[in-house]
């Protein structure tokens, strides 16, 4: 995982810098899963200034929505992030070389079922409200029960190992679930261990009739555009 676009795009360029290479020859593969991202934003949290730790928590945030739930190819995100804004021109999408281009990232969690993933989140995984981070890969695998809820998230097909970190990353890039920290532990410490971090459903407060209401975000069609749903969900 990259703490920030800025980092993403430094160690991108390294490929076929002298262009001498033919396109697509060399490559720039980033390997990420919960504990990469979790420690990075340990990292984040371990600011002393507040200003600080939000802004690099920002970055972090925008580097993993780009990369694990892309909207448009990698090379024009990039593009668009760095550019001027007033002179940005889209130059249209690279020739199939980005995972977004080629279509890999539906493949980052594959296609799951909304309604049975929305019901495993809250009523098995988060039921008792937040849970042990390093634990939430093996509560969803749920070996324990033969794999019921990896079941009933994917359906009867074998997954790959690599797409349950897959489906937490684009939780958290989607903004339906967040890290925090375990009670009694705080931001600002030099002293932070994966084993310090739970997770738990994020909560949206809006207003109608002058009254704020609080709603668990996964409740809100919206936070699902960038997941592969089976036709169930359609
Ligand atoms: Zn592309």
């Amino acid at each position: 995982m990259v703490p920030s676009l800025t980092m993403f795009v430094q160690e991108f360029g390294r490929v076929n810098r002298l262009l001498a290479a033919a396109l697509g020859a060399h490559g720039y593969y980033l390997y990420l899963n919960v504990s990469s991202f979790l420690t990075l934003w340990a990292r984040c949290m371990r600011q002393r200034k507040p200003e600080v730790r939000s802004r690099q928590h920002r970055d972090l945030m925008k580097a993993l929505s780009v990369i694990v739930t892309p909207t448009e190819c990698y090379h024009t995100a990039v593009e668009r992030e760095f550019e001027c804004p007033l002179t940005f021109v889209d130059r249209g999408r690279c020739p199939n070389l980005c995972p977004y281009c080629t279509g890999a990232y539906k493949d980052f969690a594959g296609t799951v079922n909304r309604t049975e993933l929305v019901g495993a989140l809250t009523s098995s995984i988060f039921d008792r409200g937040q849970v042990a981070a390093m634990k939430l890969v093996s509560f969803i695998n749920d070996e324990k029960n033969s794999g019921k809820l990896r079941r009933s998230i994917w359906g009867k097909k074998t997954i790959k190992t690599g797409q349950v970190h897959g489906l937490v990353l684009m939780l958290f890039a989607a903004e339906i679930i967040e890290p925090t920290f375990k009670e009694g532990v705080s931001a600002g410490r030099n002293n932070h261990r994966l084993k310090d971090i739970d997770v738990r459903l994020v909560k949206k407060t809006f207003q109608r009739d002058g009254s704020s209401y609080e709603v668990f975000a996964l409740n809100d069609p919206n936070a699902w555009s960038a997941f592969q749903l089976n036709s169930d969900n359609n």
